[in-house]
């Protein structure tokens, strides 16, 4: 067994930019924020450096170049009087109450000020924790590879989500279905809270630090409701986190996105997509497509989505309870969900359509664009480019439709459902409206595939297409002629990529 040290304590000034702020999670204290230090890794190295989000946090320019940046985020060095931490939360995982989690392998360096305000920062993989149970605190190269672009795909994507600033590797060994490599994320987000924390202190009859936590939330997160009083802030809260949540999962719903592990300890409070595991970009449409390999009975298949989300919020009403006492003011805060995501859903159909004001048969015009595509299991993300470059090019085309058709085996059912939907877009400027389209519909998303390859690459010790793929998601609607593959169809051997929880 080799037995590692830490190396000496940085000083606040050999990496200035790390400087903790009041007002994190961290300010709820140690019940909440358990101080617990990363265990470091051997011969640490940059697998993944996110330039951009680098620059809109402020960082220095040369941070890819230090050495103390290298180890810190790799959980190697500790700044002095800076403790990290990790989080105590519950949840439901797949339907029923699994008790108490945690952070079980993300250790948390506290909230640093930036010009995109206050971020806290995660390391997911620095080893460890009181919450690891019997998990070895780690995460492999291959899920954190994924997690990286993902999350920087849907941010990408005007998705909310976590963000990703790099990734760095070690040789370090960490089993699981096979032996793999240590690597480590940083993530960043304006909170890592999730239903599963309140979840935790409820179920504990702690309801201080549950109504501690709620506060915490509402002055950090949404100052608007502040200036409210006992019960009716927390449903004021409720209220919020619901909006929110419709508004994300609307936008998982039109770009194609499956979460795979939608447990209650898996869902942002901010209504951010967190944790990416078994997650899914789909590929041909199929609305029962199960992305993540364990979910056998498909509670969390793509169709059941936004359903699952509407009874996490339960779960999330249920734990703000004895804060609320009242049900009905709840429960009305929670339907609030019934008009928003359908609402939010439509609106967002109908700009990947083009179709401006919203008219009777819109919906329908939507349903049954789905069902032929479910019936063909025609790509998803290419045929709403297409349907964009077709819409634009029709201003002065005649054949403008012909690569849409072809995606189609039943060319008949196309052509009729293409007439109505001509009918729709009547005389609407054709350059206009394809030119929204082609900013509401994606060329490129993070295909299985693409990962894949990254990712075996990255194995060889080549962290070239782990970068080359940042850059092109980040800019989804842009042209990148260098990368045209990449928007091509998955190829065959796509469909064998099995992606479990492995992690
Ligand atoms: P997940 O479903 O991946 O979000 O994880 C569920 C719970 O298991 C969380 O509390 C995680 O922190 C924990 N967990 C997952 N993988 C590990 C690991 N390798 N070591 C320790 N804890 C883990
Ligand atoms: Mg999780």
């Amino acid at each position: 067994m080799v037995v590692m040290f830490h190396h000496p304590a940085l000083s606040n000034t050999d990496l200035p930019w790390l400087r903790v702020s009041e007002g994190g999670f961290a300010s709820l204290g140690e019940t909440f924020a358990n101080p617990t230090e990363p265990t470091p890794l051997p011969a640490a190295h940059w697998v993944g450096c996110n330039e951009s989000l680098r620059r809109e946090l402020g960082l220095p320019s040369d941070l890819w170049q230090q050495q103390e940046a290298l180890e810190l985020l790799t959980g190697n060095r500790l700044v002095a009087n800076q403790p990290t931490y990790a989080s105590v939360y519950s949840g439901h995982q797949f339907g029923q109450w699994a008790g108490q989690l945690g952070d079980g392998r993300a250790l948390n360096l506290g909230a640093i000020q930036t010009p995109a305000g206050l971020q806290e920062l995660q390391l997911k993989g620095a080893g460890p924790t009181p919450y690891s149970r019997r998990g070895d605190g780690r995460a492999v190269l291959r899920s954190s590879i994924r997690e990286f672009l993902a999350s920087e795909a849907m941010h990408g994507l005007g998705i909310p989500t976590t963000r990703a600033l790099c990734v760095t590797g070690s040789p370090a060994h960490v089993r699981r279905e096979e032996v793999e490599t240590a690597a480590v994320v940083t993530r960043v987000a304006p909170s890592f809270v999730r239903f599963g924390h309140f979840e935790h202190f409820a179920s504990n009859g702690q309801i201080d630090e549950l109504r501690a936590l709620a506060d915490h939330v509402v002055t950090a997160h949404f100052p608007a409701l502040q200036d409210k009083q006992g019960a009716e802030r927390y449903v004021a809260l409720l209220n919020e986190v619901t909006q929110r949540t419709a508004v994300l999962m609307a936008q998982w719903q039109a770009v194609g996105f499956c979460h795979g592990v939608m447990n209650t300890d898996n869902i942002s409070i901010l209504g951010l997509t967190l944790d990416y595991g078994p997650f899914q970009y789909l590929d041909g449409f199929d609305a029962n497509h199960i992305c993540n390999h364990s979910d056998t009975s498909g509670r969390y298949a793509y169709a059941r989505q936004p359903q699952i989300a509407y009874w996490n919020l339960f779960c999330l009403g249920q734990a703000l309870m004895p804060l609320i006492d009242e049900q009905a003011p709840a429960l009305a805060a929670l339907e609030s969900y019934k008009q928003t995501f359908p609402a939010v859903m439509d609106q967002g159909m109908r700009d990947k359509l083009g179709l401006s004001g919203a008219h009777e048969g819109d919906r329908a015009l939507v349903e049954d664009v789905l069902q032929a595509l479910q019936e063909d299991l025609v790509d998803y993300t290419v045929f709403w480019r297409r349907l964009s470059v077709a819409v634009r090019e029709s201003a002065h085309s005649t054949h403008a439709f012909e690569p849409v058709r072809d995606l189609f085996l039943h060319r008949e059912v196309f052509d009729a459902w293409c007439a109505r939907y001509l009918d729709r877009l009547g005389t609407a400027n054709r350059t206009s409206a394809g030119d929204t389209m082609l900013r509401t519909n994606p060329k490129y998303i993070l295909r299985n595939h693409l990962g894949e390859l990254a990712i075996r690459q990255a194995k060889a010790g080549n962290f070239a297409m782990v970068q080359d793929l940042l850059q092109v998601l980040h800019a989804p609607f842009d042209e990148h002629p260098t990368y045209e593959a990449w928007a091509d169809l998955a190829p065959e051997w796509a469909s064998s990529i099995e992606i479990s929880c492995s992690s």
